[in-house]
């Protein structure tokens, strides 16, 4: 993963991304890796659960799901973030979204842009509208969620049961959700960095407009690698939505990557 120095890729940016989908399947994140027995084991559970409730009536159950590697890497994160604060571990708080979804909230984005624009006398051509409500929410031909390759994530502090002071909630669409927002706390900073740093670790492509978003294989990641991307949006039809057993005796091999991934952090 090359050093990130920050900027946003525009649409036309994302548009022009050649995306090649490798068929991988969607998987739901356990709250761990599952070691031979069955037991997840203790030291590398993370903390999964949905804050947005919109996809809760999709899947039978509340469980996260993203593409089976998406889900390797927020292990073996988690089991880097474990090893190094032993108190914290990753809370994923959102990954795979219906592009139904995303194109009804894109749909929304765009009549308040047209409010607006008419409120303010401005006269915007269909083109602009679609690129200033890009900048509010993705607009589904290049969104991250509906590819099952994006996840919004925060660290957990288990000793005092709340969320890491990361200067702004999850969610929060204000100034605060920018990375580098000038308004915060040297602890803030700090905790915001780590977490950048613990995510890009792996391999995930961070977002500068949201500090809790990250991506790995859609057009996004793709654009800050100068890849080609390799998770397209899924059609609803091939999400399953009932619980599939989790592969066992993976534990072992991503605590080992888990260590190479560890020196760099
Ligand atoms: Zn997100």
């Amino acid at each position: 993963m090359k050093k990130w120095n920050g900027g946003m890729p525009r649409l036309e940016d994302l548009l022009r991304v050649e995306v090649d989908d490798c068929g991988e399947p969607l998987d739901e994140l356990w709250h761990g890796p599952v070691d031979a027995d069955g037991a997840s084991s203790a030291l590398h559970r993370l903390k999964a659960e949905y804050l947005l409730h919109d996809m809760q009536r999709f899947f039978e159950r509340k469980g996260i799901w993203v593409r089976e590697t998406v889900a390797e890497k927020l292990y073996a994160t988690n089991i880097v973030c474990r090893s190094q604060r032993p108190k914290w571990q990753l809370f994923v708080t959102y990954g795979f979204r219906t592009l139904e979804i995303q194109e009804r909230y894109f749909q929304s984005a765009q009549h308040n842009v047209r409010i607006k624009a008419r409120e303010e006398h401005i006269k915007l051509t269909e083109r602009e509208i679609v690129q200033e409500a890009h900048r509010r929410c993705a607009d589904p031909r290049v969104a991250g969620h509906p590819t099952g390759g994006a996840v919004d994530v925060t660290i957990w502090d288990m000793e005092r049961n709340k969320a890491v002071d990361m200067g702004g909630e999850i969610y929060d669409f204000g100034p605060k959700s920018f990375f580098s927002c000038a308004d915060l706390t040297d602890t803030q900073r700090r905790n915001r960095s780590y977490l950048r740093r613990l995510m890009m670790c792996v391999g995930f492509a961070p977002f500068d407009g949201e500090w809790w978003h990250f991506s790995f294989g859609d057009r996004e990641w793709a654009w800050y690698n100068h890849a080609v991307s390799f998770y397209g949006p899924l059609q609803t039809s091939e999400v399953p939505r009932s619980v599939r057993t989790p592969s066992t005796g993976s534990c072992a091999q991503l605590v080992r990557r888990a260590q190479d991934w560890r020196k760099k952090v």
